[in-house]
């Protein structure tokens, strides 16, 4: 979950949170969802698709036990965290010296996303599967290549890999449960 902290950090352009379905325990690890499939897909449908292709990182959060909030788990301290995306920071800053109108991976142009985000012939496989499973959008293509440049900055990896660009297909955990 910590990379997930530090992608939140990143950039989080949508904070609002929402109920995962009418109930609210969908998902939930302690109580049962009495929700119907069909209830959910029509509570979820009124976050539009084109309004989640807007959004960069979907992830389902369930409700955590206060014990376990209280608790002296050993998870990363925020400033490790925080580190690691100056560090990302910082490569995309070189990366984008020359082109004052991208700062940043989420700002990539088309043509910027081609010379940046190049992937490997076994990644391309992945994107196209998931592409057709989850009925992406362009848009959530170009997001998820964005995403996955972000998670290899913060392993400070030259190259996205097939490890990277499925760790961001998963962040589109909506798209998923929207049409499946
Ligand atoms: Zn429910």
């Amino acid at each position: 979950m910590a990379r997930g902290e530090s992608l939140r950090l990143l950039k989080s352009p949508c904070k609002k949170a929402t109920h995962p379905c009418p109930c609210g325990f969908f998902g939930d690890i302690k109580r049962e969802c009495r929700c119907s499939a069909v209830q959910v897909q029509r509570y979820r449908q009124r976050v539009s698709g084109p309004l989640l292709d807007r959004i960069d990182i979907h992830v389902e959060v369930p409700a955590v036990p206060f014990k376990e909030l209280i608790g002296n788990h050993s998870s990363e301290p925020s400033s490790a965290i925080r580190e690691r995306v100056l560090a990302a920071r910082a490569i995309q800053q070189k990366r984008f010296a020359d082109s004052p109108q991208t700062r940043c991976n989420a700002r990539m142009t088309s043509k910027a996303l081609k010379a940046h985000c190049t992937i490997d012939e076994e990644s391309r496989e992945l994107l196209r599967m998931a592409m057709h499973e989850l009925n992406l959008s362009a848009r959530a293509h170009d997001r998820i290549l964005k995403v996955a440049r972000t998670i290899s900055d913060l392993e400070a990896a030259p190259d996205i890999t097939a490890t990277h660009l499925s760790e961001a297909i998963q962040y589109r955990t909506l798209d998923r449960n929207l049409w499946m």
